[in-house]
């Protein structure tokens, strides 16, 4: 009877050992239960054997290496997912929150006596909205600039600027002074140099003052505001912009240095920042078949390095091996090598949880400023053209290291690596050296050089 017993036991193990190691791996959730708050459950796996998997009656397609994405919609509370396979049916539950209501959004500002508020830190931004993300920054101020503020929503300060000029900071971003007794900022003067490819022009104040600079059809303009002087005080630079340009301001000695470059022709001239996306224990998205999005931005990011500097670019890679990189470094190792053109290299996952992101797919290009559109439509066909992804169109984002317009900037999702078709494009061996050879076009041809 003792014997049967481990007979029956023994099989029983091996039912077990052929059902966990013949169905399929769940990459993602990791957990069969979990408190959420998005309004989608996303299940990200590889069937083995070519399994059929059926998550909540639906058969999930499955692609020929065996990866399947597949999301659910949530409702509020507890909700049960099963997943079916040829051998087992999981359970997984979600539990969403009910989302509080939002505050602030309907309320109107309280308006207060103008106060005198002063930056605290240097690249604080300024605001079209008080909202602390997308696209809504038309300028970062330097610390110590003199704003005058009259009222306050949520975490913000409306910004006085002129009669027809409102904006936004964030109360943590200003010191209010509430006994104003220093003098009214007064211009200094203006001074203007040419390059043989920048035009700078340069004005200056008895105090700083906060400014914005808008790129229009034919010119780039940077605008000073003193409010303190009169409601309707303000100058203007305006500085014709070449067909590829970048433009930056400094503050030097009281002096605001307006510069706007042209983006050399010459290769030789050429500075391009690579950025492979995370590194170290950023490990950025992952893949059906269990691939880091880290290690492919990499692999890209150096096969492009090797092209690139074979055609006698001026190559600077934010990261050359698996390592941690803080946004502000990949800002800085561009601005300090002076850069004319950054690409972030990177693989896509859920981008906005309110789809069904298992079917996005493709190559998508994100850039923040105008003079970067260009480059962003040039890479989407190049890249899709050298390594056969599907077009996802290019996009605006309010992303670290694209924002600086001091070079022009934009931030390449080769493919989404969530999507069980795109990865069996990149997990084809040419797969890196493809995208690379479609960046490495794509910037030769924007910079008119090939
Ligand atoms: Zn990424």
């Amino acid at each position: 009877m003792a014997a049967m017993k481990r007979v029956f036991a023994l099989f029983l193990i091996y039912i077990t050992t052929i059902t966990t190691s013949y169905s399929y791996e769940l990459i993602f959730p990791k957990k069969k239960e979990s408190n959420v708050s998005s309004n989608y459950a996303f299940f990200l796996g590889k069937a083995n054997n070519s399994e059929s998997i059926v998550i909540n009656n639906t058969r999930v397609y499955t692609a020929p290496n065996g990866a399947f994405a597949y999301s659910v919609k949530l409702k509020d509370g507890e909700n049960r997912v099963l997943i079916r396979s040829n051998y087992s049916t999981q359970v997984y539950k979600f539990n969403k929150k009910v989302k509080p209501a939002e505050n602030n959004i309907n309320t109107a500002p309280t308006e207060f006596e103008q106060t005198l508020a002063i930056v605290k830190k240097d690249n604080t931004p300024l605001r079209s909205t008080p909202i602390d993300f997308g696209m809504n920054r038309i300028s970062h101020l330097f610390k110590g600039t003199n704003l005058l503020v009259n009222a306050e929503i949520g975490d913000f300060y409306r910004v006085f600027l002129s009669k027809d000029k409102q904006a936004w900071i964030m109360k943590k971003d200003v010191e209010l002074l509430k006994n104003n007794d220093s003098d009214v900022a007064s211009f200094i003067g203006m001074d203007t140099k040419k390059y043989s490819n920048a035009q700078q022009q340069s004005i200056s104040f008895t105090k700083k003052l906060p400014y914005v600079i808008e790129d229009v059809e034919k010119e780039i303009l940077f605008r000073v505001y003193n409010p303190e002087l009169s409601p309707t005080s303000f100058y203007t630079i305006n500085i014709p912009k070449p067909e590829k340009y970048s433009y930056k301001v400094d503050l030097n000695d009281g002096m605001y240095d307006f510069k706007v470059s042209a983006i050399p022709e010459k290769i030789e001239e050429l500075t391009v920042v690579i950025d492979p996306g995370h590194g170290g224990s950023e490990k950025g998205a992952i893949g059906a078949l269990g691939d880091l999005e880290k290690d492919i931005n990499l692999k890209i990011g150096l096969e492009l390095e090797e092209i690139l500097k074979s055609k006698g670019v001026n190559v600077v890679m934010t990261r050359e091996c698996d390592g941690n990189v803080s946004l502000e470094d990949r800002v800085d190792i561009a601005k300090k090598n002076n850069a004319n053109i950054f690409v972030s290299i990177h693989l896509n996952s859920i981008g906005d949880i309110e789809m069904n992101n298992h079917k996005n797919r493709g190559t998508s290009v994100y850039y923040y400023n105008n003079n970067s559109k260009n480059l962003a439509q040039i890479l989407e066909n190049t890249i899709t053209k050298s390594s056969g992804t599907k077009k996802n169109g290019i996009h605006t984002a309010s992303f670290a290291v694209i924002r600086p317009s001091e070079y022009v900037g934009v931030l390449v999702e080769a493919a989404y690596i969530v999507n069980p078709l795109d990865s069996m494009l990149y997990k084809k061996e040419y797969f890196a050296k493809n995208v690379a050879q479609g960046i490495a076009n794509g910037i030769l041809e924007f910079v008119k050089a090939n």
